[in-house]
């Protein structure tokens, strides 16, 4: 299965937005620009919604069928793994698997030995076309990189074959996601990354390192973008490299997880894929859902007064639902708006609040986060909430669309 050049994740939690969203896809290529639609939604959000994976493709199918789109599309189990994948095997045809827990987990010395073996037709070093700096391999650096990475990679192994059993090589796009832990990989981890990727013959076509910086939810990116350039442009060169050298496949792109909303790397990303002529796979996970507060506060009373219910009950619970986003989450306090005060708020005012819009007066990261991590308050609200995103689906599902494709599509391709 192909993936196309450029894809998008949209994730969407409460599967009422598929057609919006791909309306927002179908916009960009009236334009000139094919980008695959892929419906990413993780095991954490289907259990915090009480979802099943087979909705999120009953979604997709539907969005497909009603707008006639006849190009790739993809679900995408995201975020899984052995304990978990199961459940979306028959529903998806696009599988991220998460080894980050297996990062620093000492691998089999049998293994490490095997790496290390097959590293040895490299040399003491490798030198890869547009960076400086010759990549040094040495017994050291090789055991210190099995260390980190090669029971991580292992386990991947183990995940694919599993998949592969249940759905047939070829019959699913794989992707490996390290993202969410709290120290990058950089271009030279990558580079060994791949090496061992290409020994556990997994296809790989998305790769999802935790690049340097900030990646929290629905907000722009935190960091040093010179840095960020850097290393972006470096694995781009490795990818490359990789594909040739270890015989990757000819697609195999990078992932950039909470992708959403990261405006100030957008242009830098841009750049850098149209210098070397590359694809990449964004994820957009968590903004739909923002995107259906917005439109239900601005849709009228009764929409307003469940956008406010859904901040009120997430602030009294900030710390269970932030639990599960430490490395993506990061709210100032003090910077939270009190009940009271939203509670006085006209609909104008709480989407100005919560759109991203950088610079808008009234915009504030801090609400907005919370909220990302709100929406099992909706979900326990059950039909009272998508009731009215059903009663209300013209504004909701224009918010999502404009959302998709001024901010993010547009920007980025
Ligand atoms: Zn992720």
């Amino acid at each position: 299965m192909k993936l196309g050049k450029y894809s998008l994740g949209v994730g969407d939690r409460f599967n009422h937005q598929g057609k919006a969203q791909l309306k927002a896809i179908i916009k960009a290529k009236n334009q000139g620009v094919s980008v695959t639609p892929v419906w990413n939604k993780s095991n954490r959000e289907h259990n915090f919604v009480h979802s099943e994976p087979e909705a999120t493709r009953i979604e997709a199918d539907e969005a497909v069928r009603v707008l006639e789109w006849d190009d790739t599309y993809c679900v995408d189990a995201d975020h899984i793994n052995l304990t978990n994948v199961d459940r979306f095997i028959d529903h998806a045809d696009f599988f991220t698997l998460d080894v980050a827990m297996y990062i620093g987990k000492t691998p089999e010395p049998a293994d490490v030995d095997e790496f290390i073996d097959l590293c040895l037709y490299l040399g003491d070093s490798v030198i890869i076309p547009g960076i400086e700096e010759p990549i040094v391999i040495s017994d050291e650096i090789l055991n210190t990189v099995a260390g980190k990475y090669l029971a991580a990679i292992k386990e991947a192994g183990k995940i694919y074959r599993h998949i592969v059993s249940k759905k047939g090589i070829g019959n699913f796009v794989t992707e490996v996601s390290m993202d969410e832990v709290e120290t990058p990989q950089t271009p030279v981890d990558m580079f060994f990354i791949l090496k061992m990727i290409a020994s556990e013959h997994i296809p790989v076509q998305t790769i999802a390192p935790k690049f340097t910086g900030r990646f929290n939810k629905g907000v722009d990116y935190v960091g040093d973008l010179e840095q960020f350039a850097k290393e972006f442009e470096q694995d781009v060169l490795v990818i490359d490299f990789a594909i040739s050298e270890f015989g990757l496949p000819d697609d195999l792109k990078l992932s950039v997880h909470s992708g959403s909303d990261k405006f100030s790397i957008y242009p830098i990303m841009a750049e850098i894929i149209q210098k070397y002529d590359k694809g990449i796979h964004v994820k957009t996970a968590g903004t739909t859902w923002l995107e259906e507060v917005i439109g239900l506060s601005i849709s009228g009373a009764e929409g307003l007064a469940v956008a406010k219910e859904i901040y009120t009950k997430a602030l009294t619970r900030k710390e269970e639902l932030c639990a599960a986003y430490a490395d993506v989450i990061d709210i100032k306090d003090d910077e939270l708006p009190s009940p009271e005060a939203v509670e006085s708020w006209s609909g104008e005012k709480y989407a100005n609040t919560l759109r991203h819009i950088p610079g808008h007066p009234d915009y504030n990261p801090n609400f907005r986060q919370l909220i990302h991590v709100g929406y099992k308050v909706a979900a326990e609200m059950g039909e009272k909430y998508t009731k009215l995103l059903e009663k209300h689906e013209d504004v909701v599902g224009s918010c999502v669309e404009e959302n998709i494709y001024d901010r993010h599509l547009k920007r980025l391709f």
